[in-house]
């Protein structure tokens, strides 16, 4: 594990006043913008935040369309003046063994935006917590949100764990506002409580990671990439990324049933994965594990509305894909600007409905198409990027603005009408599904 560079503050500990404009659920990158720039707006904002913070997160590689949210944040110096490695590229590896060149976003777009960063997460969200804070947010840490307030079926605040003078006290309390914004991430606290979430049947996937001290880094503008290794027979892939200390983070995805079934312990997953993919045993042969594995699973869904009155989702909270191409952290940005803009729009009009709130969803939507469009491609056994720019070259550079993260730009998506619609089979249910779900 990484040293976190933070100890818990008691700026995470203020007082909580009975009302505000805005309640932010979750301090989550997407909650930390949202609640920075209607800060920044004027209005008064609260994050409740379950966790201690900072706390531990996976989600560590950025991509270089981070820079503008980052920018407008005001965190650019920041990062730069940070122990974070320096990205310059991503590596895709094919079938266990076969290396193809690193892409260097430079060679796309000279700016300055094309290096990004691989950030520990407990580190990188403090920051933008920290951020918030100086422009006025107040945080509270170790607040779980219980339960959402309606009047008139509109949600006027939230009802809220609270601890208390000693650790064994708890106080629940209700905290009101004019708009609650949902950023609680995978728990998709509001989605799930309507009844609003739609998982996404081809991308059923598992993810099994930990930390590895001691691994092989390639050496100078190399060193801080991300590496994408297929294992042989491409039934999943590992993902490594170097961290500050000599620490990398591995984790290896497939499909869920494949990925864990009944009675592999994590352990034996990722052993089993890791003998398929030569190219990754030969990067961990004299590393040491320096964290317990973790897994997740069937994290791709979408929300089927993004606002109703009163309340708005933003970041993992509305929606969430694949981890392939790194998304994540720049959806959860670039949402907390189009959230927090209808936000302060909503309540400049004093019209917080949800047509109102939510008014960002089409182009949004439209960006995150691209991205799983993208992720379908890398998933469908048939299907070859090089061939496909061997056959249609033009479309080099729609290809790396999506990989880029450029996903809003106009007509980044035409590839895709010539791609045509790849999908992948839909994973079916294993047969103890189908039963529990009969
Ligand atoms: C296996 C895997 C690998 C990934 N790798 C990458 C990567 O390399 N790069 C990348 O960009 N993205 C990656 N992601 C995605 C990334 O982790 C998320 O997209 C990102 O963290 C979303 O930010 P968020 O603010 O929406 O949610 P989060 O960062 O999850 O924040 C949500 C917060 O809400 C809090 N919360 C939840 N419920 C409550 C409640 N009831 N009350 C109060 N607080 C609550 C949680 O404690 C949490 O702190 C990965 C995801 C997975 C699953």
């Amino acid at each position: 594990m990484i040293q976190s560079q933070y100890t818990p503050s008691k700026d995470f500990q203020r007082d909580v006043a009975e009302s505000y404009d805005v309640i932010v659920i979750g301090g989550g990158p997407a909650g930390a913008t949202t609640a920075t720039l209607l800060a920044e707006h004027g209005h008064s904002v609260l994050i409740l935040e379950r966790s201690t913070i900072p706390r531990f997160h996976i989600g560590e590689s950025l991509i270089p369309e981070t820079y503008w949210p980052l920018k407008r944040l005001g965190l650019i110096d920041r990062l730069k003046e940070s122990a974070f490695p320096k990205k310059f590229s991503v590596q895709f590896v094919s079938d266990g063994w076969k290396e193809s060149a690193p892409f260097y976003f430079d060679e796309h777009n000279a700016h300055e935006s094309s290096q990004t960063w691989q950030v520990e997460r407990a580190d990188f969200d403090r920051m933008l917590l920290d951020n918030a804070i100086s422009k006025g947010v107040t945080v509270r840490s170790c607040a779980q949100v219980l339960d959402l307030i309606f009047e008139d079926e509109q949600v006027v605040g939230v009802r809220v764990k609270l601890p208390g003078d000693s650790d064994e006290d708890t106080e629940t309390r209700e905290i009101r506002s004019r708009v609650v914004c949902d950023a609680s991430g995978l728990s998709t606290f509001l989605a799930n409580r309507l009844g609003l979430k739609n998982s996404d049947p081809i991308l059923r996937k598992g993810t099994v990671w930990s930390y590895f001290k001691g691994a092989q880094r390639d050496p100078g503008k190399d060193e801080g990439a991300t590496l994408i290794m297929q294992t042989e027979g491409k039934h999943s892939w590992f993902w490594y990324i170097p961290l500050r200390d000599d620490v990398v983070s591995v984790g290896c995805t497939g499909d869920m049933h494949y990925m864990f079934p009944k009675g592999a312990s994590a352990e034996e997953t990722f052993a089993r994965e890791l003998e398929r993919c030569p190219a990754m045993s030969k990067r961990l042969g004299k590393a040491t594990r320096c964290l317990d594995f973790f897994t997740t699973k069937d994290y791709s869904y979408r929300s089927r509305q993004a606002a109703g009155d009163g309340w708005v989702l933003v970041g993992d909270a509305y929606g969430f894909i694949d981890p392939v191409y790194s998304s994540g952290v720049l959806l959860a940005l670039r949402g907390g600007e189009f959230v927090a803009d209808a936000v302060h729009d909503a309540l400049q009009a004093n019209d917080v409905s949800g047509a109102r709130l939510g008014h960002w969803k089409a182009e949004f939507d439209a960006g995150l198409e691209n991205f799983r469009r993208l992720v379908y491609a890398f998933y469908a056994p048939d299907f070859s990027f090089g061939d496909f720019l061997r056959e249609h070259p033009q479309f080099k550079s729609n290809l790396v603005d999506v990989l880029i993260g450029a996903v809003f730009k106009p007509g980044v998506g035409d590839m895709f009408d010539v791609m045509g619609d790849i999908r992948p089979s839909p994973v079916e249910p294993t047969a103890s599904e189908g039963m529990a779900k009969a």
